[in-house]
């Protein structure tokens, strides 16, 4: 019964998103016969070329009237495509797949309606976006889809594909080389990089540390049940509670090696990993404004305050151009920060933006769907559950497994426009 509500709602949903990109994309082709190219258009700037930015910049293309043009500024030279990061970073052979090049986004795009620049925004001026190049751009509407930072191996420090590639083979091989390893974290990342690990490289002892009694705090405890048990299937230790130190080399005695690390747990326990992989530390990237509108930036989340049209918000009594906008997970917007979400939001801005080109007030508003916040969480080699929370709390929970060790990575690839050929 649970499964044929989840499908029926999952697919509700889907067919619904289907629907309106069928329009969308059928309303693109009338738009590419109107568009004309000017020499010198208006800028809508998308800073942040990821699932949110790179969805903003489509559908600007498909859709902004003559006189502006779309511009995308991204620091990687591909999409990073995240999902598979986790597994991409213990497995090898499959890590080039994971950076997408941003080429086929615009392919069917008007001539003259999109430029892609791969560029660092390092501040943003009234009228303009500085670009640690020394260039800068001039912009009329200007959307922060800049995300947020974590350490590798949920986000990589590299910007050129090769660089990233060297970046993912290096962890493998930490993990390859190492017999005892401790995974800090127990958000998805953690939990599917733990079991990965194992379900993988069953020989080695893995344990899962992490500081509340809850794994995945972000969804119910029905998940952390399910998690829980398919890590003790697995054989993971799992530790919970507990927020251990680093006892730094050469202090403590069982310091073996100086690329061992000895973890001093609260209640004096210590041990030594040959490998500790942090999966905490998520920071959202709105430091950008920090200068232009401090107020913007919440002081206990740091995430970008936005109204319900996702124009940035400054607080009462702090005028901000209404001409910014702030979407995905840079943005605070109650909403669970992936893909879905992030995407709808994406198609919310597009419309406030051609609303007040066309001289309206903006209209379209935001609010989560429960249906946004499906995680489908990997758990080892094979098993996966899928699940979301309803706003009334109520859990809902499909199981299965799967052969697709790649994650299905190819169809990145497509929703990108790219043709697969991971060596690109
Ligand atoms: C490892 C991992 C696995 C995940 N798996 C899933 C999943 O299975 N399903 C799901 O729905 N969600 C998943 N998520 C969450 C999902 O990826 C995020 O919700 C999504 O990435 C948010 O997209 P975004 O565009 O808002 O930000 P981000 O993805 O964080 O992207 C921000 C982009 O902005 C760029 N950028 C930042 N600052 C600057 C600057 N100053 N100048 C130029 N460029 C800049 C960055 O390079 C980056 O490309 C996962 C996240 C991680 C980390």
């Amino acid at each position: 019964m649970e499964a044929l509500e989840f499908y029926s709602r999952g697919s509700r949903f889907m067919l619904n998103f289907v629907y309106t990109r069928i329009c969308q994309k059928v309303q693109a082709v009338s738009h590419r016969w109107t568009y004309q190219e000017i020499p010198s258009p208006k800028n809508v700037v998308v800073l942040g070329g990821s699932y949110s930015g790179v969805h903003l910049a489509q559908r600007l293309t498909e859709t902004l009237p003559t006189g502006y043009r779309a511009v995308l500024v991204e620091r990687n030279s591909h999409f990073n495509h995240l999902f598979v990061f986790p597994r991409f970073g213990v497995v090898p052979g499959m890590e080039q797949g994971a950076f997408i090049p941003y080429g086929g986004i615009a392919t069917t795009a008007p001539r003259g309606i999109f430029q892609h620049i791969q560029d660092s925004a390092v501040e943003i001026t009234p009228t303009q976006v500085q670009l640690a190049s020394g260039k800068s751009i001039d912009y009329e509407y200007l959307a922060v889809a800049t995300g947020s930072w974590q350490p590798a191996p949920a986000k990589l420090t590299s910007t050129e594909k090769a660089d990233a590639c060297a970046e993912m083979r290096a962890s493998q091989h930490r993990i390859q080389n190492s017999s005892r390893i401790a995974v800090i974290g127990g958000g998805p990342v953690g939990v599917q990089v733990a079991t990965d690990i194992k379900s993988y490289f069953p020989q080695k002892d893995v344990t899962l540390i992490h500081s509340r009694h809850q794994l995945l705090p972000n969804f119910g405890p029905r998940l952390h049940e399910f998690a829980l048990q398919a890590l003790k299937k697995l054989q993971v230790n799992t530790v919970l509670g507990q927020r251990p130190k680093t006892v730094v080399d050469g202090v403590d005695d069982l310091v073996r090696s100086s690329t061992q690390e000895t973890l001093a747990f609260q209640n004096g326990r210590r041990e030594v990993f040959d490998l500790v992989i942090r999966c905490t530390g998520q920071r959202p990237n709105s430091g950008i404004l920090a200068h232009l509108y401090p107020s913007a930036v919440c002081k206990s989340t740091g995430q970008i305050l936005v109204r319900p049209t996702l124009q940035i918000d400054a607080g009462a009594g702090s005028p901000v151009n209404p001409h910014l906008f702030a979407l995905g997970d840079v943005a605070k917007t109650g909403a669970p920060r992936m893909e879905r979400a992030a995407r709808s939001q994406a198609d919310v801005v597009t419309s406030n933006i051609l609303s007040m080109i066309n001289g309206q007030s903006p209209s379209a508003i935001y609010r989560p769907v429960d249906e946004e916040g499906v995680i489908k969480l990997t758990l080892g080699k094979y098993d996966w559950a899928m699940y979301f929370k309803e706003e009334s709390g109520r859990e809902l929970m499909v199981n299965g497994t799967s052969k697709s060790e790649d994650l299905d990575v190819r169809r990145a690839w497509i929703n990108l426009g790219a043709k697969y050929d991971p060596s690109t």
